[in-house]
């Protein structure tokens, strides 16, 4: 019997009581599982395995079949905050198939459980609720309580989410062994000052100012600014969908264009309707 962590990446109907759900387990790797009676409303199994759901699973491991049975399933973390933030959803959706198509196949993934935990943590958090920011360890309040107008000058940046899927991109690309070196100009080898100049996606180079000279960049500017707050390890991005677009097609020109990510559509849906985001 295997107990292990899991994230619910895809679910889909396979007849009219059951579920066929694909999870990244945090022990085995991707692991699909057919959920009996999984759709009936008294399903012991609730929220559990909704897609996006962090959940702890028990199965019987058979090597025979495909199709592993499900035993029990009990939520970790319904992500609630996440469903309510369309965008957020959409971003969720969108890494949650990409690990689905384009991890390897029946082998731990062991990087990109906590990678994608993470993300959908971060993703999670209260939209605009100040109240709950985490001080860092060594800062806590009660340890050393902030001296007066201090606290009124924090000023939080307004979208602290804005930059976890580029994070998590950047972060994909690292663990797949098309590691993006941020820091260095591709052209003259010296580190890159600032925002860079240019990026190629079909390459992942980075140019510096004076490497590009008069030419004029093939990259814009909110792709190349979305790069430097990456590389200072900003969690907040301002036009976050040009980086994340730039990371996504240099993404797809190193695994292929085999595969389509689906859920980008409703991503690009949903960006028309949040363009700042
Ligand atoms: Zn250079």
């Amino acid at each position: 019997m295997i107990k292990s962590r899991a994230i619910v990446l895809h679910r889909y109907a396979y007849s009219d009581s059951s579920w066929i759900v694909k999870a990244l387990t945090e022990e085995c790797g991707i692991v699909s599982f057919i959920v009996k009676g999984g759709k009936r409303k008294e399903s012991p199994f609730k929220g559990a395995l909704d897609p996006l759901a962090l959940c702890e699973i028990v199965y019987r491991e058979n090597p025979n079949t495909e199709l592993q049975f499900l035993k029990e399933a009990s939520v970790i973390n319904w992500h609630a905050h996440l469903r309510e933030d369309l965008l957020s959803l959409a971003k969720a959706q969108v890494m949650a198939e990409i690990v689905l198509r384009y991890a390897p196949a029946g082998v731990p993934l062991e990087g990109e459980f906590p990678l994608l935990e993470n993300a959908l943590a971060a993703l999670d958090e209260p939209a605009g609720d100040n109240s709950e920011v985490k001080l860092p360890a060594d800062n806590a309040p009660e340890s050393k309580p902030p001296e007066a107008g201090v606290a009124a000058d924090i000023k939080l940046p307004m979208n602290r989410k804005s930059g976890v899927f580029a994070r998590w991109l950047l972060d994909i690309c690292d663990l797949w062994g098309y590691t993006l070196d941020l820091h260095t100009c591709s052209r003259c080898g010296l580190a890159i000052e600032g925002a860079p100049a240019d990026f190629h996606p079909e390459t992942g180079a980075f140019v510096c100012k004076s490497c590009l000279g008069v030419e004029t960049p093939r990259a814009k500017k909110e792709t190349l600014d979305g790069f430097f707050a990456l590389r200072t390890g900003n969690t907040a991005i301002a036009n976050p969908e040009f980086t994340e677009n730039a990371l996504l097609a240099y993404l797809r020109n190193h695994i292929g264009f085999l595969r389509e990510i689906h859920s980008l559509k409703f991503l690009n849906e949903t960006r028309k309707l949040f363009p700042s985001g």
